[in-house]
């Protein structure tokens, strides 16, 4: 069976694919193959960042691997906070924080058109490949909801009346960026 590392340490995102990936290929997470590294996500574009991923896996243990970068992007922000969605506020991972920033930032202003975005970059047999998923939407004027993570509470998907956070886990996943460039990859993968 061929195998492909997932570079991220978050177990969910790994789930994730793995349920989709029928069992044709072995899915490995960073613990699989001893890498303990901390990837530096030096890039300008989650696409420069998701490259950054794979490409320090490949160079490093020559295996099959993908790397993804998400965020949100806003019209009236001029695209921020991208590829600082994390850290908008300072603090790594401070969801809170970040929410209140982008609201501060968004106050008195009309266009709150936003969307969040996800490429992933596949090493695959040495060749590289990149996949995108895109959910357009806006962002509201307080935080709505309590499901998800990060700026889910202030983003309402476009043709629906409630945010992210108000939806159930499924109902995410249907619409999301993350599982609209997933299903690409899967469908390359397994194609293989
Ligand atoms: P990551 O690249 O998937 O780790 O995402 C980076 C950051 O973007 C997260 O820490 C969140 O702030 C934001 N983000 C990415 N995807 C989502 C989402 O589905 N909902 C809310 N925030 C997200």
């Amino acid at each position: 069976m061929k195998q492909l590392v997932f570079a991220t340490n978050n177990a969910h995102k790994l789930e994730e694919v793995e349920a989709k990936l029928a069992g044709r290929i072995q899915l490995l997470s960073f613990d699989d193959i001893d890498c303990h590294d901390d990837i530096a996500e030096t890039g300008t574009t989650f696409r420069d960042n998701a490259s950054i991923k794979s490409h320090y896996i490949y160079d490093k243990y020559r295996v099959n691997c993908f790397g993804d970068d998400s965020g949100l992007e806003i019209d009236a922000l001029n695209g921020e906070p991208g590829v600082y969605s994390a850290r908008y506020a300072g603090q790594q991972g401070n969801h809170a924080a970040n929410n209140a920033l982008v609201l501060k930032n968004l106050a008195g202003k009309g266009n709150r058109k936003a969307r969040f975005r996800t490429v992933i970059s596949l090493m695959w047999e040495g060749a590289e490949y990149f996949f995108e998923g895109m959910v357009e939407g806006t962002i509201r004027e307080e935080l709505s909801g309590t499901a998800g993570f990060g700026y889910d509470p202030i983003f309402q998907p476009d043709g629906y009346d409630i945010t992210f956070a108000e939806m159930t886990l499924a109902e995410k996943n249907n619409i999301s960026h993350r599982a609209a460039a997933v299903a690409q990859l899967i469908t390359f993968l397994n194609a293989q």
